[in-house]
């Protein structure tokens, strides 16, 4: 795939930054303040790992936005697409400077306290560590403080164009890696090693990371977050596999429930079958519930009353899917109690499962993205059941 194709135009985040803005004011906000992680690299494009010293994007109501940064990442910071856009400004500190106190001089500098505007909350971001959160407060004595998610949240689990383009790269490269696993060989390799064979698979396909690969044969299949252990997967059971890896800094995420039978064809058990069908019932039920305007908990309600109907209900132990997108686990969360609607262009995962503690689960993963039309569902790996000869 070109390079290109993973690539979010500098317009793009301008665009987004606009949005935030927007946002800031409806919220009555005077500013947002985001740390290093995904709401930064959302709206910049910055790549990077939280450190000791602060950087940060600040977003005042009014007037220009500030990428405050250490100087030795001054030029990282230019070269991001929001400061190449002209959306924000670069001011680096230098080392014996106070960052959190030139933060503060910024900030009144823009005149947040004109009119009654000192009783507006400051947003910061969920992930700012708190060594930063307590040097910022210090240096803006009297001023309240608000999650900036109050922002960000709706921003982005909408995804845009270039988002849902990445999703579906992702998922398709996802794919590709559990098709080479779920053909085999699986019997007589321990899970560990099949999961190593993910995570290269991963990368090989396209990923720049790979995240996580479960791998749990027989009962290990039965505990949902089960990581991959030095069981020997053996022929006459079956196998959860459930990867993803990020791509372009989007994730993937998809389980597919292979048979393993082995040469003398041992199953798969009737038992086995008629839960594969019921969790594969579940999936198609729920994405069939997707689409705009639907609550959020009415998605998980149409995946769990298939499952408890046949009897399995309290074998369903977790919640049914979460949004997907910077992260691999963020809104919009699809569980009782989101009665939040869901909006075209919400990417998030659809995956029932049943687990039967001592003998083996059956999860089914697809990420699905809600459209104005109903649904996109981003993973075109096939949902039969697969019986693996070796
Ligand atoms: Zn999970
Ligand atoms: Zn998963
Ligand atoms: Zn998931």
């Amino acid at each position: 795939m070109s390079e290109a194709s993973r690539q979010i135009p500098a317009a793009r985040y301008a665009e987004r930054l606009a949005a935030c803005r927007e946002a800031v004011t409806a919220r009555n906000y005077a500013a947002l303040l985001i740390g290093v992680g995904p709401d930064l690299r959302y709206l910049t494009g910055f790549v990077g790992e939280p450190m000791e010293r602060l950087t940060l994007l600040v977003i005042p109501s009014v007037g220009p936005a500030w990428f405050v940064v250490p100087q030795l990442e001054a030029s990282k910071a230019g070269a991001t697409p929001l400061v190449r856009a002209g959306g924000a400004e670069v001011v680096a500190f230098q080392e014996t400077e106070d960052a959190a106190a030139r933060v503060a001089n910024l900030l009144s500098g823009a005149r947040l306290d004109a009119g009654n505007a000192a009783w507006e909350p400051i947003g910061l971001s969920d992930r700012l560590w708190a060594m930063h959160v307590l040097q910022i407060q210090a240096a803006l004595p009297g001023r309240k403080f608000e999650p900036a998610s109050a922002v960000m949240r709706d921003l982005r689990q909408v995804k845009d164009a270039d988002e849902a383009r990445l999703l579906r790269l992702a998922a398709t490269t996802a794919d590709r890696t559990v098709d080479a696993i779920a053909s085999g060989r699986l019997i007589g390799r321990t899970e560990a090693e099949v999961g190593r064979e993910i995570r290269t698979r991963l990368i090989d396909e396209g990923h720049d990371l790979a995240d996580f690969a479960i791998v749990g044969s027989g009962p290990n299949g039965a505990s949902p977050h089960h990581d991959a252990s030095e069981r020997r997967i053996q022929a006459g059971e079956p196998v959860v596999l459930d990867l993803g890896g990020t791509l372009a800094g989007y994730l993937s995420d998809t389980t597919r429930t292979v048979w393993v039978a082995g040469e003398d064809g041992i199953g798969p058990e009737a038992e086995f079958r008629r839960v594969y069908d019921l969790v594969r019932d579940a999936q198609a039920e729920a994405t069939a519930a997707v689409r705009p305007g639907v609550p959020a908990q009415e998605v998980d309600a149409a995946a769990r009353s298939v499952i408890a109907a046949a009897g399995y209900g309290e074998y369903f132990t977790h919640r049914t899917g979460h949004g997907i997108g910077l992260e691999v686990h963020e809104d919009p969360y699809i569980v009782e109690g989101n009665d939040a609607p869901l909006q075209p262009g919400m990417a998030f995962s659809v995956e029932p499962g049943v687990y039967l503690p001592g003998r083996w689960g059956v999860r089914l993963e697809n990420i699905v993205m809600c459209t104005e039309a109903g649904s996109e569902v981003l993973n075109q790996s096939s949902l039969d059941l697969r019986v693996v000869r070796g």
